[in-house]
């Protein structure tokens, strides 16, 4: 708080000390010439040729100043002045006396001396003044006396005094209005920067935010002659670390990586972070090879340098650049085009960097194409389902089917379901979506039967979106109840991905389910944050191991102790473990032998109609 009165202090000071500086370099030539005209006048006067000799330098001295402005510092300008004056009082004390122009020429230096000087030095300037004139008045009566110099002692005892007692006022009042005046600006300067930090900088990490990045951008891309580019991080799945761990731990993870880009950035880089999730960066690169050994060098870093305690999974971005050069140097273009690419790496779960070029302006329109299809292939009934069977490899049994839905466009061939899942998610049309797979595979229950046996289970993948919706549980029992289906026979295929929604909107869902007998599977593990903690807290039946998982057993010991460790501790919680995608004998083997019998993967069957 000192240190802030002191700066606010220097700050004013300074503010006053320019603008009087200013005001006198503008005052000086006209005083010079003031000078010389009256240095003129004196000379033709019967005043003494002192008086002319006087007004001339003085003349003289402030052409000198006038001439060199910048060269001569305002003290010496300011104690000038007073010289100046302090010497025409005196003279005119000497040939007029003392109740001349002396006293009003001191006083004069004084107020410029409390006003502009520093509290030290007008101090200093007042007690000699004081000094002075006690001494004008002692020399007056005791060496001049029955001249026209002689001054009474009581006039000058009174002079005197009045004299003390307007300098204690004239310092008095102009401290405290200049104390007044300091405290409001500091007030004024605090609330300014306060202002200016909500405005511009991010509260969490410090960074400047989106305004300022776009208030510097065009600053740093002069510095750079126009070329670079303007690169976005988005950090994957940031809400799910706010689900899985909390809001602390997502906020730590902001800030470290905030840290971290700051850190070695360089000084002609703009760094931001310009939403709850991004980060921008203005980076001169000459070419693009530079550009993406330097975003390699800013992940690998942050990855290896960011350790969160507990979290078992090294941070992601989505990672998205544009070239300024190939936006006709249009920052606003620049700006979207590298929005788009980022939309384009966030849609499609895109690894590496990704470019806006005229090939993703193309794969854009292709997705585009692909959604407008979508609805009239629902009505069509152009989607169908596939099962894929899950087995018991110890006694090679099926014990169940997971559904999957195909879809051959009419007009668009086949489409995976890798490409079009995200693009009905994203597109808000899980539900109807879902609704028709329900639909479908539930009339095919009875089929599955005599296809296998009467206990085999029914797995149906659901969107996130799909399973928080109102009436999922309702439509569910719904169509349970109108097929005639054993509910503890549907098993509800989930991934992490539903914890984005946060655990709270989550687990009344799988509680629902859970009361009306209907299973709840947790797909894709080993892909996420794969923590077992939150599991259980959830009502969850069954967890099944990704293939990704299993494609590292046979190269990567340390997985299969990871693996091995996950089934007992799962088997303990009361969960049934299914290992995913396996496609050998050598991987079958190597997971029965951790203790996990149930299988899905091509090595048993792949997915195929009813
Ligand atoms: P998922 O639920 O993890 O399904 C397993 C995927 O792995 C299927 O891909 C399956 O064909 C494939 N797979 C199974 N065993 C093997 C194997 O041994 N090797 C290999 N390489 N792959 C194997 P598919 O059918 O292409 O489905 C992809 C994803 O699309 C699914 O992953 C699921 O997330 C989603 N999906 C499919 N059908 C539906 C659906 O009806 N609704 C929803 N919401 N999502 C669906
Ligand atoms: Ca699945
Ligand atoms: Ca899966």
């Amino acid at each position: 708080m000192l240190n802030d009165n002191l700066s606010s202090q220097a700050n004013y000071d300074q503010m006053v000390v320019s603008r009087i500086e200013k005001n006198l370099d503008k005052v000086m030539p006209f005083t010079a010439v003031i000078s010389f005209l009256s240095a003129i006048l004196v000379y033709f006067s019967e005043l003494p040729f002192l008086f002319c000799i006087l007004d001339f330098s003085i003349g003289l001295l402030f052409l000198a100043v006038s001439v060199f402005p910048t060269k001569i510092s305002i003290n010496f300008k300011i104690s000038l002045i007073i010289f100046a004056s302090s010497l025409v009082g005196i003279l005119s004390y000497m040939h007029g006396g003392f109740t001349s122009a002396f006293l009003i020429l001191v006083m004069i230096g004084n107020i410029i001396a409390v006003l502009f000087l520093h509290r030290k030095i007008s101090l200093f300037i007042s007690s000699c003044s004081v000094l002075v004139f006690a001494f004008l008045g002692i020399y007056s009566n005791f060496y001049h006396k029955g001249t026209h110099f002689e001054i009474s002692p009581s006039v000058f005892a009174i002079q005197f005094i009045v004299f003390i007692l307007y300098l204690v006022l004239l310092h008095v009042s102009v401290y405290s209005i200049r104390g007044y005046l300091l405290e409001n600006i500091s007030k004024l300067e605090l609330s300014i920067d306060n202002a200016t930090k909500l405005a511009y900088y991010d509260q969490l990490t410090g960074l400047p935010n989106v305004y300022k990045f776009k208030d510097e951008l065009p600053k740093y891309i002069e510095q750079s002659t126009n070329s670079g580019y303007l690169i976005f991080f988005n950090l994957k799945n940031l809400s799910l670390i706010n689900s899985i761990y909390d809001e602390k731990t997502g906020d730590h993870v902001l800030c470290e990586i905030a840290n971290i880009f700051n850190k070695i950035k360089a000084d002609t880089d703009l760094l931001a972070r310009i939403s709850g999730n991004e980060f921008a960066f203005w980076s001169p690169c000459t070419s693009e090879e530079i550009l993406h050994e330097k975003l390699t060098y800013i992940t690998k870093y942050t990855q290896e340098h960011l350790i969160i305690y507990n979290m078992n999974k090294k941070i992601e971005f989505y990672i998205s650049y544009a070239n300024l050069s190939s936006c006709n140097l249009n920052i606003q273009d620049c700006y979207q085009r590298a929005s788009t690419a980022l939309t384009y790496a966030k849609t499609n779960d895109l690894q590496g960097f990704t470019s806006y070029d005229e090939k993703l302006n193309q794969l854009l329109r292709q997705q585009e194409n692909i959604k407008d299809h979508i609805k009239p292939a629902l009505k069509t009934r152009e989607f169908v389902v596939y099962y894929q069977n899950k087995v018991n490899a110890h006694t090679q049994e099926v014990i169940g089917v997971e559904a999957l839905a195909r879809w051959k466009s009419a007009a668009l061939g086949f489409i995976s379901p890798a490409t079009f899942i995200p693009i009905i998610e994203r597109n808000n049309m899980s539900i109807i979506f879902g609704e028709y797979i329900i639909e479908q595979t539930l009339s095919d229950y009875t089929h599955l039967c005599n296809k296998f046996n009467n206990s085999v289970t029914l797995s149906i993948n659901i969107s996130p979106s799909h399973l928080i919706s109102r009436d999922f549980v309702k439509f569910l029992n719904a169509s349970i109840d109108k097929y005639s289906i054993p509910a503890n026979s549907i098993i509800i295929e989930i991934t992490e991905d539903i914890m984005i929604q946060g655990i709270q909107s989550v687990m009344p869902i799988l509680k629902e389910l859970n009361k009306i007998n209907v299973e709840v599977a947790l797909d894709d593990f080993g892909t996420g944050y794969s923590s077992l903690n939150y599991l259980t807290q959830l009502d969850i039946n069954e967890l099944k191991i990704d293939k990704t998982f299993i494609d590292q057993i046979e190269t990567n010991e340390k997985v299969g102790i990871m693996l091995e460790h996950i089934i007992n501790l799962s088997t303990q919680y009361g969960l049934r473990v299914i290992v995913e995608g396996v496609e050998t004998k050598a991987q079958c083997d190597y997971i029965m032998s951790l203790g996990c019998n149930l299988i899905q993967g091509y090595y048993f069957s792949i997915p195929g109609p009813l």
